[in-house]
């Protein structure tokens, strides 16, 4: 669809906003600094052949100015972000960057490298090593640093290292304290409801084009291919500490901000700072969309101001984006990131004090001139307007304080009602037309939505809605709004996507967890109207060790504790696999069975919990509101 002329005309005042220093050129040379090698392949393949990342896609359209269908700001930094490939940072320290969603470090020492964030699959991970190694020099891995707790940051780990070389000795795996329980808190148990969000958020259903996805902010995308994991062997405890590997000193500092337990590494023998992802070139992402609890803002500026102590830093790099050099250039840059997250924090919370709600404090605050015109605090990833709301919903959470919203009807029977008193359903199409006709998206898909509520099956109410979502996505500079107001375009026009998808389950984190939290995760597939009025318990036991729990089902919740239960009515002994692809919905009760399985006891009692157990769809609707799978009253 093309842009309408309000679309080109905002884009076109992007131009000449002061906003924006266009003559500004710093981050051009910076992200390009160093460069040792840019691969001139089409692709990254998994093993099957297909691809996990584009290179050709975006090269296909990456350059010049922007077209009328992206934001010019935008476009900026998506060309910043297809600055790709193996980089010298200093002497003895390289990143890759640009072929996954997330930068590679590597540290070289006496013997070999020390790897600060192996990217977020084994495809990505095994080729950032080969590039090193072909253009570097090939040398054993001897410790493997985690910065923090997301899997853009340790998923690719098994394309570099193996569990037998942590095993045997011949690697440390470094992380802060609480690394694993955050890990398995932040995506584990929210694993099943996150990935419709997450595709909309990091536009995982777009075409890689000028009317599709251009970017994400922290990179181009995620890429596809296999997430693992493999457990921490040494814990960096709060008060942070030093430590010497392979010949280099390390001094790591507790860091809470993007990830509760995020974790700053600095190199002095190298003045190379690694910042997790505590500050990038874009602004903090202080809630994320695709769903997750918000973060502590007041911590994550005292993170960063605490790094300005790092005072010889010349070189600072990042989990994600390109580095910045020069001791000075390094200590302004933190200075103001710490200033543009404490900004939204002090800021939100001093509105709230005046009594304001959170959509009128994510309308009213901007930045002051001085941070506004800063690109590394414009929105590309985090935004003001859904960080302001994160904020407040830190501090207290999602009831704006009004009675009015504290029991609101659900939005099906809203809608309706609302659309009865407006004179019904064409009566509303017929002034939305005319308002997207004035260019009014955000209200027009407002509208909209609460018609496609009362009526989802209202096709030129998609079409229009569809329509309002695919301008205000052209004109977004946040690539993560841009790909979700597409990506709902999308949706509205076509219906969910169909067939298999890889929701990138955290499987292989959970392969390693104890039987009680593998059976936890079980738990949230009960369910509870279907399981009122049963009860049993059912011992599970991996095979081959004394691990074991218990699970016991009573007032429609399973309870799992640890050890078993004398009085249990099955007794389940099964290899740990299999328990937990059980656990996470991989596979059925008929799957639980072969040589390696025995079942003492009742064993009805096994097709009486599966017939009490939900199955998750792939995908469910986001913006198109049909009926969902097991919708209270259908
Ligand atoms: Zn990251």
């Amino acid at each position: 669809m093309t842009p309408s002329q309000f679309t080109r005309d905002l884009l076109e005042s992007a131009l000449n906003d002061p906003d924006f220093n266009w003559q500004d050129r710093q981050d051009f040379e910076f992200a390009a600094r160093g460069l040792i090698h840019r691969p001139d392949d089409p692709a990254i393949f998994d093993r099957n052949g297909d691809t996990v990342w584009h290179h050709e896609a975006f090269e296909a359209f990456l350059h010049g100015d922007a077209p009328d269908t992206v934001h010019p700001s935008l476009w900026r930094h998506a060309l910043l972000n297809n600055f790709r490939g193996l980089f010298k940072v200093t002497d003895r320290v390289y990143q890759v960057r640009g072929e996954s969603l997330g930068n590679v470090t590597f540290v070289e020492g006496d013997r070999g490298y020390i790897v600060v964030d192996p990217l977020t699959t084994v495809e990505t991970a095994a080729y950032a090593l080969q590039l090193l190694f072909d253009h570097v020099g090939a040398r054993p891995i001897v410790a493997m640093i985690y910065s923090h707790t997301h899997s853009d940051h340790f998923g690719g780990v098994k394309g570099m290292i193996s569990e037998e070389d942590v095993k045997s000795g011949d690697v440390r795996v470094i992380a802060s304290e609480g690394f694993t329980e955050w890990v398995v808190k932040e995506q584990g148990m929210a694993a099943e409801g996150m990935p419709s969000r997450n595709d909309y958020m990091y536009g995982e259903n777009l075409e890689v084009s000028p009317v599709g996805i251009v970017d994400t902010g922290l990179g181009q995308m995620i890429e596809g291919g296999e997430v693992t994991f493999i457990e921490p062997t040494d814990i960096i405890g709060k008060d942070g500490g030093r430590m010497s590997v392979d010949g280099v000193e390390i001094e790591f500092m507790f860091a809470p901000g993007e990830a509760p337990t995020g974790m700053h590494c600095y190199f002095p023998q190298f003045k190379t700072l690694h910042v997790a992802d505590n500050c990038y070139m874009c602004l903090h992402n202080v809630y994320t969309i695709r769903g997750a609890f918000p973060r502590d803002a007041m911590q994550w500026s005292d993170s960063i101001a605490r790094s300005l102590l790092f005072e010889d830093t010349e070189f600072l790099i990042s989990g994600h984006n390109w580095p910045v050099f020069g001791k000075a250039e390094i200590q302004q840059f933190l200075g103001e990131q710490r200033d543009g997250v404490k900004y939204m924090h002090d800021q939100t919370l001093r509105l709230m004090s005046h009594g304001y709600v959170p959509a009128e404090i994510a309308d009213a605050i901007r930045f002051p001139p001085s941070l506004a015109r800063l690109w590394h605090l414009r929105g590309y990833y985090g935004s003001i307007k859904h960080n302001v709301r994160g904020i407040y919903a830190y501090y207290l959470g999602w009831y704006d304080g009004n009675p009015a919203n504290l029991d609101s009807l659900p939005p099906r029977d809203l809608a309706r009602r609302t659309l009865d008193y407006m004179g019904g359903t064409d009566a509303v199409l017929e002034r939305a037309q005319a308002d997207y006709e004035a260019g009014q998206y955000r209200w027009v898909a407002h509208i909209l939505d609460q018609v496609i509520w009362a009526d989802p099956g209202n096709l030129r109410a998609r079409a229009l809605a569809a329509a309002a979502h695919t301008q205000m996505g052209y004109a977004a500079e946040n690539a993560t709004w841009r790909n979700a107001y597409l990506s709902a375009a999308n949706e509205l026009r076509e219906g969910i996507p169909t067939g298999e998808k890889n929701h990138r389950v955290l499987r292989d984190v959970f392969k390693g967890m104890s039987p009680v939290l593998l059976m936890n995760s079980l738990s949230i597939r009960l369910n509870g109207p279907k399981a009122a009025g049963h009860a049993f318990t059912i011992n599970w036991k991996i095979a081959g060790t004394e691990e074991a729990c218990h699970s016991e089902l009573t007032n429609a919740v399973l309870i799992s504790s640890a050890g078993t239960d004398a009085d249990a009515g099955l007794t389940i002994t099964l290899p740990r696999l299999l328990l937990s692809e059980f656990a996470l919905g991989q596979i059925g009760v008929g799957a639980l069975s072969g040589p390696d399985v025995s079942m003492e006891g009742d064993l009805n009692l096994l097709a009486e919990l599966a017939s009490l157990l939900d199955t998750f769809p792939a995908w469910f609707p986001i913006a198109t509101h049909d009926l969902k799978k097991g919708e209270i009253g259908t």
